[in-house]
């Protein structure tokens, strides 16, 4: 969902922002646009702000919760769509009734942020924080407002932060990226930029059009990284004049579980949505040793193959996907950083051994999530080393099956990975399996919260998608 934010170049959101000002201030006699500030000032007289009311020391109670969040809901729909005024009476609703709806607070600060009332806007997002200090969609959106009012520094150490709580979060790579871009410093937009890309392919074609890179783009550095062809393709498919044979697909998901703005948390329901509609259209799952079968020549792929992959090792790979993936008899693998295991939000060894009973494939992630790309060759035999013996240890069987965090990769991580017994690796390259495919750059279709129906079935039906 920021990635949605994100596609749009600050600069044309800026005219965009000068154009609806300007059409507010020139035409203010015009029943439209009255309507739409009447919405407005409405919202504002009839919600009070969180601290005028009483309402702030009151406890707020559950049910009166559920209704604030779901405003919010509604509000943030709106705010992706661009609809600022609509989405500021809605998170105004939220924060009515439950002034301390954290999520509210910080949707109502980007808003302002986006309607250049950046002091108030920032100073909304500071609340949500202190209500809730580990909010990574907090720190991002801090990030994006102070981005917006032009505090660069204020901006990148919002965002550094928002990777440290999540370090998937390819807008705010992406942000830090295009603050450098603006500064014309290509050594750091070229770093940024290549993370936000390793986590998010999209990401180069955004960087394509934006025009804080301007400053940048004529660098060879920046052109080398937009120019870039997926090594899967270069390398699986030695003959580049043969026709594509897209085979199958593999899904790439984090985490099963519902949190408003943060794209790799798959609400369940959509996850279920996303299975249902795999399991009626007759798509026959399979396992990584069955497509190694296959891309081997060994064996045979059923109809419509796939496959299911979960990166990090999130504990609602087992209290959330398990049960939904069970109900359409699917199976899956999931990614483990093996230091991560029973710690707080991550799967047990008593899970990963129930998800292995239930016909799940327990793959490698490294033991402690590095970019192997940057590490010297001992390091890298240490992550791969410690990491599988762990898993060994609690599964009691081997683990053959690879994915790169952050999806960042060489020749001497591959060659590593072969040394150490790895018999496949899966990336972050978005596309198809195809029938030349390299077994150890396999790329993936990634899937994100908010995707939509729509957008999960153009991935999973057409292999150039
Ligand atoms: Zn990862």
């Amino acid at each position: 969902m920021k990635a949605k934010f994100r596609k749009l170049s600050l600069l044309s959101l800026l005219i965009l922002l000068l154009v609806v000002f300007s059409l507010i201030v020139s035409t203010t006699k015009q029943p439209p646009v009255n309507q739409v500030k009447d919405t407005v000032s409405s919202a504002s007289q009839t919600n009070p702000s969180p601290q005028s009311g009483s309402a702030s020391t009151q406890i707020v109670s559950n049910e009166v919760q559920q209704q604030a969040l779901s405003y919010y809901d509604q509000g943030l729909k709106l705010y992706y769509q661009k609809d600022f005024s609509e989405a500021l009476s809605l998170f105004n609703k939220a924060l009515f009734l439950n002034p301390k709806c954290y999520q509210a607070l910080n949707g109502k600060g980007a808003t302002y942020a986006f309607q250049g009332r950046y002091t108030e806007g920032i100073d909304l997002i500071k609340k949500a924080l202190n209500l809730k200090p580990d909010y990574e969609y907090g720190y991002f959106n801090l990030g994006l407002a102070n981005e917006l009012a032009s505090n660069w520094s204020d901006a990148i150490s919002a965002y550094q932060t928002a990777l440290k709580l999540d370090s998937h979060d390819t807008w705010a790579y992406y942000g830090i990226a295009s603050i450098y871009g603006r500064q014309g410093n290509v050594d750091q937009t070229v770093n940024y930029l290549k993370q936000a890309i390793a986590i998010e392919p999209d990401a180069r074609e955004t960087a394509k059009t934006e025009h804080d890179f301007d400053p940048v783009r004529s660098s060879a550095e920046f052109q080398a990284l937009l120019q870039q062809t997926p090594t899967s393709a270069l390398q699986g498919n030695t003959d580049s004049s043969s026709k594509k044979n897209s085979l199958m697909f593999v899904l790439y998901y984090h985490s099963v579980l519902t949190e408003k703005g943060n794209p790799i948390r798959m609400p369940p329901e959509q996850f279920e949505e996303q299975m249902r509609f795999l399991a009626e259209h007759g798509y026959n799952v399979l396992t990584p040793v069955q497509l190694e079968q296959n891309l081997r020549g060994d064996g045979q792929f059923p109809p419509k193959p796939f496959l299911i992959t979960f990166d990090d090792g999130y504990v609602d790979n087992y209290t959330n996907a398990l049960p939904i993936l069970q109900k359409y008899r699917f199976v899956a693998t999931v990614f483990i950083v093996s230091s991560y295991i029973n710690g707080s939000g991550f799967l047990s060894a008593d899970q990963l051994r129930s998800l292995q009973s239930a016909g799940w494939t327990i793959g490698g992630h490294t033991a402690t999530h590095l970019d192997l790309s940057e590490q010297k060759p001992d390091q890298i035999t240490a992550e791969l080393q410690t990491s599988r013996e762990t898993l060994k240890s609690i599964l009691g069987q081997d683990v053959l099956y690879f994915a790169y965090p952050y999806g960042k990769h060489n020749d001497t991580v591959i060659k590593k990975l072969q040394q150490e017994g790895y018999r496949m690796a899966f990336t972050t390259e978005k596309g198809w399996v195809d029938s030349r495919q390299n077994l150890f750059l396999l790329p993936r279709v990634y899937c994100y919260a908010n995707m939509g129906m729509d957008e999960f079935i153009r991935r999973v039906t057409c292999p150039d998608y």
